[in-house]
């Protein structure tokens, strides 16, 4: 990804000299050719105040930076630290942290139940604690994948009498790559306190020292079964958290990650994540992955309706379009409309990527499929007006259920069919279809002069039901 200073000053609305400005400020001494990349605009965009939240699609994003200036409505203030639990298999991580929030449970008036939202609170004397519930180490590697890191601290779980094993080092691994401080809780101590100094030499291979060799790790002993060292526990994370100064704006639009989503039979599409900045109201319009739509309802982690969240806060939404994955990230917009446009351009744009490794592979295979039976191929070549509509093409192309043909979408954009898709539709014997659009000029002389089967629709079932025709094979695909 790369942007000039010019094109990154539009995109904020402001003069290119003030860009700049802010890059001599930075001492940013090593740009050439007025061309930035992702890291320094970025740099330099928050610099400015702006937010910069970047997805796949880094351009669109960068659209969304004039709607987050949060010069003005900033209220920074200490949040909650957000804890993973990790370490080998069998060590306790789901023992430790029923232990931690069973006190929870108990004193809740929902009959002990707490609703499964992949986040618990807990609250303690000296302050609030989030843990992730994160079965093995999968929802923390989908986080990271997908560029969220949610994650203060991780307490690293090991078993007094097993030690050091292949997913402690794992653990490890990840939290080093996220540069998130570990927190050793050696586990299991009812059963034996004397491996402890043998576990605290093991780790210094990887660089985990603990206070009393001279590094900085806490090392707290704990029995999740009967739960002694479990308020020493909480107070490291506590002391952890502090120098770590967690601090979120609190006033802002909304940003936040996805950790679990699921349908609800009432409500539909349930959402939970947890909020980093910013305050989530009831009406608030968002993009989350590739979803978007307007928060109707918000639940705390005990399912009471609220109408504000604020930063560190697990949180239900009601009203998204659809599933966002683990680990999305999900931000607040001002237009629902460009909140819809996003989101058709991000699923448009995954659908592309699928198509087109699919197009590698037809293409890969062209030669041998002419060769083996050309008749039973149906190759199309599209463009639309929208995404939108491509979108629903495309998706409806793929539902057809069809014997007698395979239908191969070589091409998809939008805009006029040009010259570079006629030649397409020569050399793979394709049929152009024009959603909405037109062919140009150059175009229509050679389609005119090679006499190919092009085609214009502007409604969806018309196209439809003629590719259904060529299926059948009662329309000649191709002239
Ligand atoms: P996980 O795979 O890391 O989530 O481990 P679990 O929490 O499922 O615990 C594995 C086993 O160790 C279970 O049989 C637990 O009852 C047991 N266990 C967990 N914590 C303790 C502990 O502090 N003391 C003892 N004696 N057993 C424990």
């Amino acid at each position: 990804f790369l942007i000039t200073i010019s094109e990154l000053a539009n995109r904020m609305s402001v003069k290119k000299n003030k860009v700049v400005e802010i890059i001599t400020q930075l001492e940013l001494n090593n740009i050439s050719n007025d061309i930035l990349d992702q890291e320094t605009a970025q740099l330099i965009s928050e610099e400015m105040g702006y937010k910069v939240i970047l997805h796949l699609d880094n351009k669109t994003e960068f659209l969304l930076l004039k709607n987050r200036n949060i010069n003005h409505i900033q209220k920074i203030l200490p949040r909650a630290p957000i804890v993973t639990i990790m370490g080998h298999v069998d060590h306790g991580k789901t023992s430790l942290l029923d232990k931690i929030c069973s006190t929870k449970v108990v004193n809740q008036e929902f009959g002990g139940i707490t609703q499964h939202i992949g986040a618990y609170s807990v609250f303690t004397k000296n302050g609030k604690i989030i843990f992730i519930d994160t079965p093995g180490h999968s929802a923390f590697t989908a986080m990271r994948a997908r560029g969220a890191q949610i994650t203060d601290i991780i307490i690293l779980v090991i078993a007094v009498d097993d030690g050091v094993m292949p997913q402690t080092i794992e653990a490890i691994k990840h939290a080093f790559l996220a540069k998130v401080p570990i927190i050793v809780a050696i586990n299991k101590i009812d059963k034996s306190e004397n491996n402890i100094n043998h576990i605290k030499k093991d780790l210094l291979k990887y660089e985990i020292i603990s206070e009393d060799f001279g590094g900085e790790t806490m090392f707290i002993p704990v029995s999740a079964k009967t739960g002694k060292g479990l308020k020493n526990l909480l107070q490291a994370i506590l002391l952890q958290a502090e120098m770590l100064e967690l601090k979120s704006d609190y006033e802002g639009m909304a940003t936040g990650v996805v950790i679990e989503s699921f349908l609800d039979k009432g409500y539909g599409p349930t959402v939970s994540i947890i909020i980093l900045e910013g305050c989530l109201k009831k009406g608030d319009v968002c993009i989350c992955g590739m979803e978007y739509g307007k928060i109707r309802v918000i639940h705390n982690e005990n399912r009471q309706e609220i109408t504000k969240a604020s930063p560190s806060m697990p949180v239900l939404i009601y009203g998204l379009s659809g599933l966002p994955r683990t680990g999305e990230k999900l931000i607040v917009v001002k237009n629902e409309k460009k909140a819809r446009e996003v989101s058709i351009y991000r699923k448009f744009k995954l659908r592309e990527k699928e198509f087109l490794s699919k197009k590698q592979k037809n293409i890969e295979n062209l030669f041998q499929n002419l060769k083996k039976d050309t008749n039973k191929i149906l190759n199309i070549v599209l463009k639309a007006d929208t995404y939108g509509s491509l979108e629903a093409i495309l998706d409806s192309i793929s539902n057809l259920t069809h014997t007698a043909f395979e239908v191969n979408i070589l091409s998809s954009g939008i805009g006029a069919i040009t010259e570079t898709d006629v030649s397409l539709s020569i050399n793979t014997r394709s049929i152009l279809i024009g959603f909405n659009v037109r062919a140009d000029l150059t175009a229509k002389r050679i389609i005119e002069i090679e006499k190919l089967d092009l085609r214009y629709y502007s409604i969806i079932y018309n196209l439809l039901d003629d590719i259904k025709l060529c299926l059948k094979g009662l329309s000649t695909p191709i002239k």
